[in-house]
């Protein structure tokens, strides 16, 4: 095993080192495809996390990113996304044990991390200001500075590849970070930490810290030492953040939930259809902040899509994730429990279900893949995030009502348009009220698409050339020339 775990204890990446943490706390964590243990996690406290800052302050200061030569910072990301890749491989078992999901959903996160790292880092040296003209007796030109430090904090459900998504920007622009991991799984995010470490980042400029949210990140965002907080999770705990942000007055991004539908016109291929929603709502058991929760699908195809999808569900295989099974746990007994108590509501209020309905007997935390149909566009099953391998299906007869249906709920973060009708996948791209709209393939795009929310799913673009600019303030610098 490697510095951050080699007697069954996980540390804190505090400025260069390994860290213990704070009075002994600790966090068991537990695998969800059997309840076992995993490891022990200590927790940063007050102290460590007034050591984080500090370092990253100091860090920031001496310039150790900021004032390096630009296309060095870029050499120096390449470097850490080679490390990345050469701890993928311990990092992805860590991983699926620690979350639950599937060996290979646990290699994929740490390519992607590798490769926000590549992209972000081909970056570093093209951050360019722009000149403005104001006639011949000024010169006027803008230039990008980073923030200084940078307070992120990840949600369970892709703790690697999300934590890269923020951190890497960041790094490219200049900033110093401190990385809040989630208490669920925290153990592969801290071992990032092993790449850093590897890759001679300066002692500083990163932590990685282990922590109860309402404790450690309630206190990082609340932090006058922190120049910016970049926040991905729920909507409530969103809420929480900006409050505590309002005081200080820190700039916050807003990565949140979603409810998300895709819509089936009575031209849709169903067989794509068909492999959309089993990436879409049981890639990693569902828990997907943009995962395919709503299925709108036009009367005249509706009774042979619900059909298809319960034969679809019935036929994943269940298991733990090492062996890569098509339908991995939940995160936690609590997470099953709130699903399972939102899907038996939605029953009792007249949604059938097709396939699923309750929670699998066996070891671990297992929910049933579960097809909802006549799922009423107005209840809570159709208006609440579920997080977990659940979907609802709703049919409808006009385009009209499909995209008023699909618009019709708080969250705006994805949408989907299944039609062979060019013209109608343009209107329904349009008029869908989401950061991001998928034609014909759920999850299309990648780490250069940029991806956001509308409404209570947030604010702010992660991913592609726009996500830099998250990292980065404006200044205008006005000379005159006029002696
Ligand atoms: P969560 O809001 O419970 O926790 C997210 C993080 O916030 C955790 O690290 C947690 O410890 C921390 N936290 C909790 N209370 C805090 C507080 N008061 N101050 C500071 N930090 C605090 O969310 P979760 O259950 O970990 O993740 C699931 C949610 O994340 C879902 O709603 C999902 O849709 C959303 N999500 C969104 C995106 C996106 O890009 N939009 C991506 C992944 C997940």
């Amino acid at each position: 095993m490697t510095s951050f775990l080699n007697d069954g204890l996980a540390r804190n990446f505090l400025a260069g080192a390994w860290a213990e943490g704070d009075g002994g706390k600790r966090i068991a964590v537990e695998d969800p495809g059997n309840g076992s243990p995993v490891a022990d996690c200590a927790l940063a406290g007050e102290d460590t996390l007034a050591r984080a800052l500090e370092a990253a302050r100091a860090s920031f200061e001496r310039g150790d990113l900021a004032a390096m030569q630009p296309s060095r910072r870029g050499q120096l990301m390449q470097r850490i996304a080679a490390e990345i890749r050469g701890i993928a491989n311990e990092g992805a078992e860590l991983l699926c044990r620690e979350s639950g999901k599937s060996l290979s959903a646990a290699h994929d996160e740490f390519e992607e991390a590798a490769q926000y790292f590549e992209y972000y880092g081909g970056m570093a040296d093209k951050i360019e200001g722009k000149s403005i003209p104001l006639g011949p007796d000024y010169a006027d030109f803008t230039v990008y500075e980073p923030y200084g430090v940078s307070a992120q904090i990840v949600p369970w459900n892709f703790p690697v590849s999300i934590a890269a998504r923020s951190l890497a920007p960041a790094m490219a622009a200049g900033n110093s970070v401190i990385i809040k991991s989630p208490e669920l799984d925290p153990m592969a995010l801290a071992m990032l930490g092993v790449a850093l470490e590897r890759a001679d980042v300066p002692a500083g400029t990163v932590s990685i810290l282990n922590g109860i949210g309402a404790d450690l990140g309630a206190r990082l965002v609340q932090s006058a030492a922190v120049d910016q907080i970049v926040f991905t999770g729920s909507v409530p705990t969103g809420q929480a953040i900006l409050r505590a942000a309002a005081s200080p007055v820190t700039p916050a991004l807003m990565e949140l939930g979603g409810k998300s539908a895709a819509v089936a016109f009575e031209d849709a291929n169903l067989d794509t259809l068909m492999s959309s929603l089993q990436s879409g709502i049981f890639y990693n058991a569902g828990q997907v902040c943009s995962a395919m929760s709503r299925v709108l699908v036009h009367r005249s195809i509706y009774a042979e899509a619900v059909e298809r999808a319960a034969a679809l569900a019935n036929g994943l295989s269940v298991g733990h994730g090492l062996d890569n099974p098509g339908l991995t746990p939940v995160i936690s007994a609590r997470q099953l429990d709130g699903i399972e108590t939102l899907v038996a509501t939605a029953r009792q209020s007249g949604a059938r279900a097709a396939s699923g309905g309750a929670r699998l007997e066996r070891e671990g935390y297992f929910m049933a893949p579960t097809i909802l149909a006549d799922v009423d566009p107005a209840s809570r099953v159709a208006q609440e995030e579920i997080f977990g391998p659940v979907t609802c299906f709703t049919p409808f007869d006009t385009e009209a009502e499909a995209i008023a249906m699909a618009n019709g709920t708080d969250f705006g973060l994805v949408a989907g348009v299944f039609t062979r009708d060019l013209a109608r996948a343009h209107r329904g791209a349009n008029r869908l009220r989401a950061g991001q709209v998928f034609v014909n393939e759920w999850f299309a795009g990648g780490i250069s698409t940029p991806f956001g929310g509308v409404g209570k799913s947030g604010f702010g673009r992660e991913k592609g050339l726009e996500a830099l600019y998250n990292y980065v303030r404006t200044k205008n610098i006005a000379i005159s020339l006029k002696g």
